[in-house]
């Protein structure tokens, strides 16, 4: 099986090794946007001769080819996501560590419009919300 990682770096030219196409399959399967550290305990699971060297070698190179993005949701690890066409920003629950993806296009209209105001136009930005989950209301409890 080739991953969807893999068949961007090989767009790229990159050299695809045994090692790299195991760390850009965990990458492409990973939804929950894993530190390095998470990326090694899925690799070695498929290849336990990866080592963290490698790891954090590929992921280095996978960011540089532009097929990976890296975020620091505040807590000093970076983590890591595929990089997706369709633009979408993070919530991070202050508790668990859970990271929400989410669109919405107001907010992303008011960015253009703060930047425009201030004479830019908006080529990229970042957005990260940090949350504490509100109580649930219990419907049953009535
Ligand atoms: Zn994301």
């Amino acid at each position: 099986m080739t991953s969807r990682i893999e068949l961007k770096c090989r767009e790229k030219g990159l050299k695809m090794t045994e090692q790299r196409r195991t760390i850009a399959a965990v990458l492409s399967d990973s939804t929950d946007h894993p530190d390095a550290a998470a990326v090694y305990r899925r690799a070695i699971v498929l290849d336990p001769r990866i080592s963290m060297a490698t790891v954090y070698r590929t992921i280095r190179l996978f960011e540089d080819c532009g097929v990976l993005e890296k975020h620091d949701f505040g807590d000093g690890r970076s983590r890591y996501e595929e990089t997706s066409e369709e633009h979408h920003d993070h919530l991070i629950d202050i508790s668990t560590g859970t990271v929400i993806e989410f669109q919405n296009d107001e907010i992303e209209r008011i960015q253009r419009e703060v930047a425009r105001q201030l004479g830019y136009e908006l080529v990229d930005h970042r957005l990260e919300l940090y949350g504490s989950r509100l109580p649930q209301e219990n419907e049953d409890s009535g």
